[in-house]
């Protein structure tokens, strides 16, 4: 049964291959609340089951913050005698591991540091801002938790563009958001968040985006073939786009700050409302509504629309990147730059050396430049879990939230159900 309520975060799976996170609005209190009393009253006791949860089932709450860092885990148990004073990095590779990720660790969040305490750097027209998706969010959000628990909802997705530190005092955040029953959040659909993001900035002349360093999301040559094009497009002013990656495990980004306002704001959404008590999100306007209210200066939303979707492709030649050498590998890439005039990528291994130039599009792309397709079909969910959701949690909503969930566009079963499983 706790399967149902269970979405495994892409993001989070990267660095934790085996943990599942549950969503933000349901709890382990009300968790064992319920187990109690579907099993009769079981003895059970709340540390028990919490410690069975996280242990044995390896399901972990999406909560906002650190998270478990399986280089350090390995690190950890690999040898009782090798501890970070006393280090074997003559012979043990363990060792060796662990203290380069450690040093880019600290030596990522010193840059990140310097960024966001410039108070000269930065400008209206040079711009720094951390990017991120937020954590699994479902969509209704009612504190109804049986109904909750039996029914499948919907993934209304965030991803964030918030200034580093005191550059917040001149750039506020933006929240590019849209929901499952319009698009998913694969690389192409992602990219397409990073346009809309950059069409609203089209003025700035120059943008630096510090990334999580998690490779399927933030870290492939879909979204690298994307940043060459969209440098080199009429769309936008900028002449430079450079992008950070902290170490895996190690983000420290203004981002997630802003997406634990966002919970609050969720958290405490429509309590002036005649909807009766806060904390209900009934719909996606009710999401861009909450996230509108954030207590922050100047938040912007960007709510997607189905003609932002482009499906923006890999165009990387992998016969030219191997032909380097030393090869570019993507999981040792911490900096990247774009400039415009060029469809070469800039990287390096290292927060402090120089740019390498690779020549990594394909010929006949860039003979070519071909546009990405722009979408005219929304990727909806079921039309089961459509129905589910009308029948079981509609009734929970006032009138003029049902809407939303009536009009929500449907896919064919047979044809989409691989993309209906999160
Ligand atoms: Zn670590
Ligand atoms: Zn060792």
């Amino acid at each position: 049964m706790l399967i149902r309520f269970i979405r495994v975060s892409h993001y989070r799976r990267e660095h934790a291959p085996l943990r599942k996170y549950l969503p933000s609005d349901i709890t382990i209190t009300q968790m064992h609340k319920y187990f109690i009393e579907k099993h009769n009253n079981v003895d059970c006791s709340y540390y028990t089951y919490r410690a069975f949860v996280r242990d044995r089932m390896k399901i972990s709450f999406a909560k906002l913050g650190h998270e478990e860092c399986e280089q350090c885990e390995v690190f950890g148990q690999h040898d009782l005698t090798h501890t970070k004073n006393s280090l074997d990095l003559d012979k043990c590779d363990i060792c060796k591991k662990w203290n380069a990720h450690i040093k880019k660790a600290t030596e990522a969040r010193k840059k990140y540091r310097e960024d966001g305490e410039s108070t000269t750097e930065w400008t209206p027209m040079k711009i720094c801002v951390s990017a991120d998706l937020q954590k699994v969010i479902m969509l209704p959000r009612i504190d109804t938790f049986k109904q909750v628990l039996f029914t499948q909802r919907i993934i209304a997705f965030n991803e964030s563009f918030v200034a580093v530190g005191k550059h917040q005092q001149t750039l506020g955040p933006s929240a590019v958001i849209w929901h499952k029953g319009l698009a998913g959040r694969k690389k192409e659909e992602l990219c397409s968040a990073f346009h809309k993001y950059l069409l609203s900035q089209r003025d700035v002349l120059s943008i630096k985006i510090w990334l999580d360093n998690c490779a399927a999301q933030n870290k492939n040559w879909t979204l690298f073939s994307f940043l060459a094009h969209i440098i080199n497009s009429s769309d936008i002013a900028a002449n430079v786009l450079e992008i950070y990656f902290f170490e895996p495990g190690y983000s420290f980004m203004s981002a997630d700050s802003f997406h634990h306002q966002v919970e609050q704001s969720m958290n405490s959404y429509g309590s002036s409302l005649n909807t009766g008590a806060g904390g209900k999100i009934y719909d996606f306007n009710d999401f861009q509504g909450a996230i509108e209210q954030v207590k922050m200066k100047n938040v912007k939303v960007l709510s997607m629309e189905l003609s932002d979707f482009r499906d923006w492709k890999d165009h990387s030649s992998l016969m030219k990147i191997k032909k380097y050498s030393p090869r570019p590998y993507l999981s040792d890439i911490v900096k990247l730059k774009f400039e415009r005039g060029s469809f070469s990528l800039w990287y390096s291994n290292e927060y402090n050396s120089h740019y390498t130039e690779v020549n990594f599009l394909t010929a006949k792309y860039l003979k070519n430049l071909t546009e990405p397709n722009v979408r005219s079909q929304s990727q909806s969910v079921t039309k089961s879990r459509k129905a589910d959701i009308i029948k079981k949690l509609c009734p929970l909503m006032p009138e003029n939230r049902r809407h939303f969930w009536e009009e929500l566009p449907v896919s064919n079963e047979a044809t989409n159900l691989s993309q209906d499983i999160d």
